[in-house]
């Protein structure tokens, strides 16, 4: 059982004394962190837990890069809570029986399964581990993921939540499919119809990843011509930004646009959104923090796709985020090892990580910036992501009404005597052991003000592709809460 005291709801400032009544099976600490006990909060803000909607763990296929085991303890420690898993697996998550002979099949056949999906729902079960984050399924929109024919709704229905739940075992009730996307490309032209069709008929969110080129390796500018390495320009994301609000007009299908990096892009979703279309759109840590500029100090980490665009960009992404044109933050997670990183900037694969530094990177760029208060951060990247995902994130504050003891103050009649500790405390109590429903408890606790320096040896994901190491930011997670239980803790007692 862990105690801790003084700490302040997010949205509320009401400081109260919380009891995590136990462990979560995947529970994991960092040396000499407190996992029970006593621990003086005071300063420490409890939120929702953080969902990144957006993450790539390699797994089936490529576990040199990550594992679902080394993925979710770079999210835990991140403070998230529930991340949506992107289908560009070896062999890709379209729903398709897995054949014997393609690329990373041994993996899944072997364990048992049949498709991916199956694994990836069971990997628990195949591996004989508990993961210390909860994480739903994104189906691809393509077979295969090849652009050339829309996966087959009939293959993927059943992995849904709400079809045939009756018939479903507890991984399987865990761990659905909630989304659609082709993620590492746009969707085609070739398919564009049958996916959309697709999405309405499912009922499921298009998550587009609104970028399409033929040549160039990094945005194109100053600095691609430094460089001497072929551009991209930057109406490859507004073309297929255009192509879907049309679709999404025509259709009624929600579309959500994925790391969206250009000022002209979210002109064109600032219009669709005010003519009440159904699109909603996520961006980076990395383009907020970063312009292409930064190509010549870290060279292929930081290449991605998008690639980093202008300093006028990250001023208009920062400006979408206080405007409430960005509807939420990912970090899309794209673990690759530095041998790979280090073949050059045409060759080197695209992404960096981004879990265990995505809370801390954005809020010293929009909440020491002035950009956004604390509160807009934590909807920015807990509530607005999980109801992306088809759900909904803890309400910290109504957990604290309805089941709070009152302080002992206020039940005793005494006088306010200022904050105390242990037993002299007159906060509210919130004990989640008495909650209705402890297991849909999910929370983070952030140190808001902490400033600590990145350190990508410390990280909990296989990967080191980072171009944050050595940064010094402000705000970091030191625990989580999965299901009333302790998943992942840096706390100090
Ligand atoms: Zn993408
Ligand atoms: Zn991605």
């Amino acid at each position: 059982m862990l105690t801790l005291r003084n700490i302040k709801v997010w949205n509320t400032d009401e400081v109260i004394d919380l009891v995590v009544p136990s462990a979560h099976a995947g529970l994991f600490a960092e040396d000499g962190a407190a996992t029970d006990g006593d621990v003086d909060a005071t300063g420490l803000t409890l939120a929702p837990g953080f969902a990144d909607p957006h993450v790539h763990y390699r797994d089936p296929g490529q576990t040199y890069k990550e594992s679902m085991v080394s993925g979710c303890a770079a999210a835990a420690s991140g403070g998230y809570t529930n991340v949506l898993v992107m289908p560009n697996t070896v062999p890709a998550m379209d729903g398709e029986p897995v054949r014997a002979g393609e690329p990373g099949a041994s993996e899944v056949l072997d364990a048992g399964y049949g498709t991916v999906i199956d694994y990836l729902q069971h990997y628990g079960e195949a591996h004989d581990v508990a993961l210390p984050v909860r994480y739903d399924l994104c189906v691809c929109a393509s077979k295969g993921r090849a652009g050339r024919e829309a996966t087959e709704f009939a293959r993927w229905r059943r992995y849904m939540p709400g079809v045939d739940d009756e018939t479903k075992d507890a991984a399987q009730l865990a761990h659905p499919v909630t989304a659609i996307s082709d993620d590492g490309s746009a969707v085609t032209p070739a398919t564009l119809d049958d996916v959309f069709a697709l999405a309405k008929e499912s009922g499921l969110p298009l998550i587009e990843h609104c970028e399409h080129h033929d040549a160039g390796a990094v945005n194109e500018g100053s600095v691609s011509r430094r460089l001497g390495v072929p551009g991209i320009p930057e109406d490859t994301e507004l073309r297929v930004v255009e192509r879907d609000i049309a679709k999404a007009r025509e259709t009624g299908v929600h579309v959500h646009f994925q790391h969206v990096s250009t000022a002209i892009s979210f002109d064109a979703i600032r219009r669709a959104k005010a003519e009440g279309l159904p699109v909603t759109c996520e961006t980076a840590p990395h383009y907020l923090a970063l312009s292409d500029e930064a190509l010549l100090e870290y060279g292929t980490l930081a290449k991605m796709n998008p690639p980093l665009r202008s300093e006028a960009d990250r001023e208009a992404t920062v400006a979408a985020i206080a405007d409430g044109t960005v509807d939420m933050l990912a970090t899309d997670h794209a673990p690759h090892t530095l041998e790979e990183k280090e073949r050059g900037f045409l060759e080197a694969p695209n992404g960096i990580i981004g879990l265990e530094c995505a809370y801390g990177v954005a809020h010293r760029v929009l909440v020491d910036g002035g950009h956004i208060s604390d509160a807009r951060l934590i909807e920015l990247m807990s509530v607005a992501p999980e109801r992306l995902m088809g759900h909904e994130a803890t309400d910290v504050a109504a957990l604290v009404e309805a089941f709070s003891e009152p302080a002992p103050n206020e039940a005793h009649g005494g006088e306010p005597d200022g904050p105390g500790t242990g037993a002299e405390s007159r906060n509210r109590l919130l004990d989640l052991s008495r909650v209705d429903d402890p297991d849909a408890v999910d929370l983070v606790v952030l140190a808001t003000d902490a400033a600590w320096t990145v350190d990508p040896e410390r990280f909990h994901s296989k990967a080191r592709n980072t171009p944050f190491g050595g940064w010094d930011v402000t705000g970091r997670p030191l625990a989580t809460i999965i299901g009333s239980g302790l998943a992942f803790s840096r706390l100090h007692a």
